[in-house]
Parts: structure tokens; sequence; C-alpha cells
């Protein structure tokens, strides 16, 4: 019996040491990532489904690592949202999204929005207004250009703290949108009084092969209680015609998937926004 024991343990700290050894490695880069701009904003394309128009992008992070390549948020997001270091990244996003806005607007291209995402922490954050504010304020821009996504699971958390910061934020000219709407339970109890502009549909929705009936008729009550509620739909991850198809039919506002285009890096974007800009 001790020996099985102590098998058990060695293949538990095996497991546990290089998880140990992964997260020190990315606490002991990230600062220095920051100063040397290894992050870097990917772009991914919104449409709007009636005409298939460019309507906006989400801004998305990636790590251009020097020794391990270009690393997804999967890898580096979830710890920094343990340790903290999540807010610092997240202002950091904000800043290089609004510089790139500028540019544009500089260049005469179309004046879409850009969705950033807003990390449960960054709530937490007293000066949050006052950073976003700075910010767009630094690149002489409207709030309204800067669309902040916050995942649905933070409102259940502390529905008291976010009505107060969002509200705040939407009296200050900021966009609203719920991410991965449906996602948790208290969805549509939790909807009234809220204080967001766009609903975005938890991936599962659109990808749900399974209960294909089922899902078809949970998304247009969704849709038609969004409307009744004065709120936009974005659906993500529309990957298929298919999907495509099916969203159209229920009257989704906006469309964002690999159906169309991945996120990109900010120079490709751009080369795509010139393309989509009437002169
Ligand atoms: P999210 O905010 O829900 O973003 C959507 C994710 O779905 C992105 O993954 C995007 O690349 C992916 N996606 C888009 N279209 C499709 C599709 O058609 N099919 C599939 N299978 N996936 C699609 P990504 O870029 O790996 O980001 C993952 C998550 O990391 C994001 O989920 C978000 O929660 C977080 N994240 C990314 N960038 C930031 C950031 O700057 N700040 C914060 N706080 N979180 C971020
Ligand atoms: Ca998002
Ligand atoms: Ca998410
Ligand atoms: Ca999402």
């Amino acid at each position: 019996i001790k020996g099985q024991y102590g098998k058990y343990f060695a293949f538990y700290d095996d497991k546990l040491r290089s998880r140990l050894l992964h997260d020190q490695a990315i606490t002991d880069g990230m600062e220095q990532a920051l100063a040397e701009n290894q992050f870097q904003v990917y772009l991914q394309p919104k449409y709007r489904i009636v005409d298939g128009s460019l309507a906006g992008a989400e801004a998305l992070v990636r790590w251009e690592h020097p020794e391990w390549g270009l690393q997804s948020p999967a890898n580096f997001i979830p710890l920094f949202e343990s340790n903290g270091f999540i807010t610092k990244m997240d202002q950091y996003v904000w800043e290089k999204t609004c510089e790139m806005l500028r540019e544009w607007e500089d260049k005469g291209y179309s004046a879409i929005p850009v969705s950033v995402n807003v990390s449960r922490a960054d709530i937490y954050n007293a000066d949050l207004s006052d950073i976003l504010c700075r910010i767009v304020k630094k690149y002489g821009l409207d709030p309204s250009r800067l669309h902040l996504e916050i995942t649905e699971s933070a409102y259940t958390e502390t529905p008291a703290q976010i009505i107060e910061t969002v509200s705040h934020l939407r009296e200050l000219g900021f966009v609203i949108e719920m991410d991965d709407f449906g996602s948790g339970y208290s969805s549509l109890n939790m909807l009234n009084n809220m204080p967001i502009d766009i609903l975005k549909l938890d991936m599962k929705f659109i990808q749900s092969e399974t209960a294909k009936p089922v899902s078809q008729g949970i998304l247009k009550f969704i849709i038609s209680l969004a409307r009744w509620m004065h709120l936009s739909v974005v659906a993500e991850g529309v990957e298929t015609k298919e999907q495509l198809e099916r969203l159209k039919e229920i009257g989704c506002d906006y469309v964002q998937g690999y159906y169309f285009a991945k996120p990109m890096p900010s120079m490709e974007f751009d080369q795509l926004l010139a393309e989509n800009t009437v002169s």
C-alpha cells in the first residue's frame, strides 16, 4: 500500500511540477513581455447580417513569445487572472486598440467600433472608468468607438457592483456587450434592468449540432426578447453557411466567426478596412 501511495504522488508531483514550471516561466516573462511589446492585438471582423457589411471588430490578444512562438490566450489569460497581471495587460490592449482607431480615423477609414475584453478583475478596479476615459481622450476618440465585452459570469458574481460600474461606463458613452450570453444559469432573470446594449451569444448555441431544433427555438426566443429590450444581438463562432442561414432566418443582427475570418494581425485588418471603406 505504501508503494502505491508513493507512486500516486510521484505521478501527481510530475504533473504539478511541470504545471508550476510553466506558470513560473509565464510569470517571469510577463513584465518584460509588456515592456518589449510582445503582446499583440489581433482583430476579428464582425459583419452586419442583413447586407454583409463590415460592422466592427473584436480585439483579441496574442503573445509573441521569444522562445515559444505565438501563444493563444488560453495559455496565459487564466494565469494573469489569478495573479492580477490581467489588469495591466488589458489596459495595454485597450491603449493599442485606441491607437489603431486613431490611425484609421486619420487615414479616413470607415469609423467602425472595436470591442475589447474587460476581465472581471478590471471591474473591481475603482479606477476603471478613469483609465478608459483617459485612453479615449488621449487618442481623441468618442467613447462609443470602444465596445466593452464583459462576460456573463461576471454579472452573476457581484450584480450590485457590476450594475453600478457598468451604468457609469454607459453614461460616459461606452457601449456595453454582454459576452458569452446563455452560458450561465440565471441569464434571463438577470437581463432585467441590466445596463447593457448588446448581447453576444455564447458560441455553444451556434455550434450545437446535437439539439438543433431546440437550440433554434431558444435562439429565436432570445432574439425576440432582445428586440423587445432594444438590445442588438451578435453571434460568434459562426463557422458554416448553414449556421449563418439559421441566424439570418431568426433575425440576428451581427455575426463573427471563422466562416468569415479568423482573428488577424492589425496590418491585415487595416487592409480589410481599407477595402471596406467607401470613398
Ligand atoms: P472570447 O472573448 O469569448 O473570444 C472569442 C474566442 O472565440 C476567441 O478565441 C476567438 O478567436 C474564437 N473564435 C472566433 N470565431 C470562432 C469560430 O468561428 N470558431 C471557434 N471555434 N472559435 C472562434 P481566443 O482569441 O483564443 O480568445 C479566447 C478567450 O481569451 C476570449 O474568449 C477571452 O475570454 C480571452 N481573451 C482574449 N483576448 C483578451 C484580452 O485582451 N483581454 C482579456 N481579459 N481576455 C481576453
Ligand atoms: Ca469577447
Ligand atoms: Ca469568454
Ligand atoms: Ca465570447
